[in-house]
């Protein structure tokens, strides 16, 4: 990335003998939405927090636009107040002594812009956020969505260079926090809003971010584009952390132009046709992993040219209305499989199931 606006310059920060970031750098482009995702204890709030300037690295530096907020080889490290960041924390962090407006203008105050000022950024804020009308309401008489539209109106008002949220959705309702989420990415696009977004739940980081970093163990073990990292894992941690995925274990039979020949363990016969994948290193006989997304098969009779067929047995079908999701025994392995909700499938049926023609992916074992 040329432009960087933001830059994690191989960052790290021990607490005693834990590392909780190790090395780890990251640009942001201006108006990017990036996400720090990974289990707990990852490193992702540690991160944050050394960015807003609440926690300080052990080594490396970070730059906003150009100018260095933190280097520990310099000696830099501005406070939290001098890096024009907003943030929004999961626990909302709003004063309860203060009204909906005095919360909302609370960073205006404190960098002295004028009453008349403030009283029309505080409307536009609330505006915004969905929360016109509120101005004084007492901030211990609202729901947990709007307390947290105010965090968000408070943190956006002084106009940040950069917004930092961590796992703001996660106190909140299922159905809120869809629409949340759906709210937050309007309002990023609208604003063009520069932010970096921590959560542990992978369908709010598929859905909200322009790329994501998956951090494991403070480091950074792939980013990219939502779309690049689900459908395109670098490493077994990303593709198992990150939506469903179906492993089988295999030998490989035979190599073509641009094709692997898979024949796997869990099903006697089964030869599965997978696209050549780059930088392995392959010869037959080797022993190999072939990885799936469960929405790659289907029953067999439905198929339009596939990489291969298993043969199953059902243990159960689970209905979700949608679709159901049924759970198939394949030799010693176990799959899931997501059926038309039409399908008449019950447990103790045999049956085929074909993988879609380009969906297989090759692991090193
Ligand atoms: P979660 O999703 O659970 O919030 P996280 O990915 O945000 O996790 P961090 O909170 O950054 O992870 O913590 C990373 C590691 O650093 C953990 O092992 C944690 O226990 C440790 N850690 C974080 N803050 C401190 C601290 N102030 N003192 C000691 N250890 C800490």
């Amino acid at each position: 990335m040329s432009q960087a606006f933001v830059r994690l310059d191989r960052l790290s920060k021990s607490f005693g003998p834990v590392v909780a970031v190790d090395d780890l750098s990251l640009e942001l482009a201006r108006g990017e939405a990036l996400t720090l995702l990974g289990p707990s204890g990852c490193g992702k709030t540690t991160t944050l927090r050394m960015v807003a300037g609440l926690e300080t690295p052990s080594s490396g530096a970070i730059s906003f636009d150009g100018q260095t907020v933190v280097s520990v080889a310099d000696g830099v490290n501005l406070p939290p107040e001098r890096r024009n960041i907003g943030m929004v924390f999961q626990s909302y962090a709003i004063w309860p002594h203060m009204t909906v407006a005095q919360n909302v203008a609370f960073p205006l105050k404190v960098r002295h812009v004028d009453g008349a000022a403030i009283r029309e950024r505080v409307r536009a804020a609330l505006a915004m956020t969905g929360l016109a009308g509120l101005d004084d309401r007492p901030a211990t008489r609202l729901s947990g969505g709007q307390q947290q539209r105010v965090a968000l109106a408070r943190a956006l008002i002084h106009e940040p260079a950069l917004l930092l949220l961590d796992e703001p959705l996660s106190n909140l309702d299922v159905k809120l926090r869809e629409q949340m989420r759906l709210e937050l990415k309007l309002l990023q696009v609208r604003l063009g809003l520069t932010l970096i977004y921590v959560t542990h739940d992978q369908s709010e980081a598929l859905s909200l971010s322009d790329r994501i970093a998956v951090l494991n163990r403070g480091r950074v073990e792939q980013v990219g584009s939502p779309r690049a990292l689900y459908e395109r894992p670098e490493t077994p941690f990303v593709r198992d952390f990150l939506g469903k995925s179906v492993t089988l274990p295999g030998r490989i039979k035979g190599i073509a132009t641009g094709r692997v020949a898979v024949e796997l363990a869990c099903d006697a016969g089964a030869v599965i046709d997978c696209p050549l994948p780059a930088g392995l290193d392959l010869s037959a006989g080797r022993e190999v992993e072939i990885s799936v997304r469960p929405e790659a098969l289907c029953l067999a009779g439905n198929a339009n040219g596939h990489a291969g067929t298993l043969h199953g047995v059902v243990e159960a079908v689970l209905y979700q209305g949608e679709r159901s999701e049924c759970e198939v025994k394949i030799g010693g392995a176990a799959i899931s499989v997501y059926l038309p909700p039409d399908t008449r499938a019950a447990r103790g049926d045999r049956i085929a199931i074909a993988i879609a023609r380009d969906a297989p992916r090759l692991w090193a074992k």
